[in-house]
């Protein structure tokens, strides 16, 4: 292992050109114009697969120019196998004249590399290759690794999600490692043991026909809006809990020693109010805001729609209003049962002179694995060592879909780990990677890869 370690330290000047050349490349899967940028990213990242010396290497096409990457390097088939993630598509750049350099001209400020995709999801994926290689040259490769790379994680991933059912076989492994996360904060690394699913709904209430005239038909007419407010106010009590039956249900408490260590974590409530500049935050009685965020289910109402809200006045009754409403859901809550507790009360609310229907737009289900579990153990002895702080096992409220397809399609148990900063700047102008950090991160998947396979022995 040292030997790699070593091998990876000496050579990250040229690493770094390399990683200038991918991070070039406006790999933008949003935007169809830079298909052919996708295709090329891809490309480029096949090519430096062979180059290091992985034996088998596959472009596989896509309809939408999303291609994914695999590759393999089947050391020993008595070595434990590790599967791979990470996506190499980018988001979009906008507002351009908000970075300070050009978004796809890799800039070095100090210790930082600002460009789109330097940290989401390019630098780290670089990171693993890179560690991948060092094992190779140095003969130092304890597992199996299968590498299975996205270009459409920012843009729905259909490619991965309709490939990985129908190639179990191929993607066997005995864990899987997601580098697609980060720290908790500036020198706290961490484990991400639970992520949140989602289940994102529209409401539509249908009054009259067409937009009317208030004042011709007001009073008589009923107003869709009326009711979609009415209704909308239902949906929490003052105490900021979801009053939808059943919704709490099936909710999993994280256990004693979870809860405390999230209130060792640096930060308060405090400090979050400060961060977001509101007057207050909205939490659930006697819950903290890491329990809130990381541990509770929610429904959030994203903006209601229809009628009139220009500038001035306009006296419409409006036929239809339309509200988007999803909820974030937490282990064992099940996605199907909690739209239909919604529907169902939904339409018992809503009065016989209005039309409703409720539909479901998306779901993800909610996913958590023990930090008991050996892999995961493995992951956070390695990523404590390489940045020699404690590595922290935490949650995160978001969604990353293809874990929950890693753990129920393929069965594995799941790693969501990486080295991206919370002021890295994702989906937002001036992204940029800690350079040291990525470095460490290089360290990281070698001892992960040797503390898994010793963990197997
Ligand atoms: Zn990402």
């Amino acid at each position: 292992m040292q030997k790699a370690i070593a091998y990876a330290r000496e050579r990250r000047v040229t690493y770094l050109d390399q990683f200038r050349d991918w991070l070039r490349i406006p790999s933008i899967s949003a935007l169809p114009e830079h298909g052919a940028d996708c295709v090329r990213a891809a490309q480029w990242l096949a090519g430096h697969l062979r180059e290091i010396g992985l034996p088998r290497v596959e472009v596989i096409p896509s309809q939408r120019n999303h291609p994914l990457v695999y590759a393999e390097h089947a050391r020993d088939a008595n070595a434990p196998t590790v599967l791979f993630y990470g996506h190499y598509d980018v988001q979009p750049v906008d507002p351009l004249e908000l970075w300070t350099t050009p978004p796809f001209e890799p800039a070095q400020r100090g210790d930082r590399l600002y460009a789109r995709g330097a940290s989401d999801d390019k630098g780290q994926v670089f990171a693993a290759v890179k560690a991948i290689e060092a094992m190779i040259a140095t003969h130092e490769l304890p597992v199996n690794v299968k590498l299975l790379v996205e270009g459409q994680e920012e843009s729905g991933g259909e490619e991965i999600h309709a490939y990985v059912p129908r190639h179990r076989k191929k993607l066997a492994a005995d864990c899987a490692l997601v580098l697609d996360s980060g720290f908790f904060a500036a020198g706290v690394p961490a484990i991400t043991v639970g992520l949140r699913g989602i289940l994102y709904t529209e409401i539509e209430i249908q009054g009259p026909k067409s937009d009317l005239h208030s004042g011709v038909y007001g009073g008589a007419v009923p107003n869709p809006f009326h009711e979609m407010v009415r209704v909308l106010a239902l949906l929490h009590d003052k105490s900021n809990r979801v009053r939808l039956p059943g919704f709490y249900r099936a909710v999993r408490e994280p256990s004693e020693e979870e809860l405390r260590m999230w209130r060792a974590l640096p930060g308060s409530d405090a400090d979050l109010r400060a961060e977001v500049g509101a007057e207050g935050l909205t939490l659930e009685d006697g819950r903290t805001s890491l329990e809130c965020r990381w541990s509770r289910p929610t429904l959030e109402i994203h903006g209601v729609g229809g009628g009139f809200s220009g500038a001035g006045g306009k006296t419409v009754l409006p036929a239809k209003a339309l509200a988007k409403v999803s909820m974030r859901l937490v282990p064992d809550q099940k996605p199907e049962a909690i739209f239909k507790s919604l529907d169902r009360f939904v339409r018992r609310q809503v009065r016989p002179a209005y039309r409703v229907d409720v539909r479901k737009l998306s779901t993800g289900r909610p996913w958590v694995v023990s930090s008991e579990e050996p892999a995961v153990r493995a992951a956070a002895q390695a990523w404590t060592v390489a940045y020699g702080a404690e590595a922290k096992f935490i949650r995160v409220g978001g969604s990353v879909p293809i874990v929950d397809v890693f753990k129920n399609t393929l069965r594995l148990p799941v790693i969501v780990t990486g080295f991206g900063m919370p002021d890295d700047n994702l989906h937002a102008p001036n992204e940029k990677v800690e350079l040291p950090a990525m470095w460490d991160g290089v360290d990281a998947v070698i001892r992960f890869f040797h503390e898994f396979a010793r963990t197997r022995r």
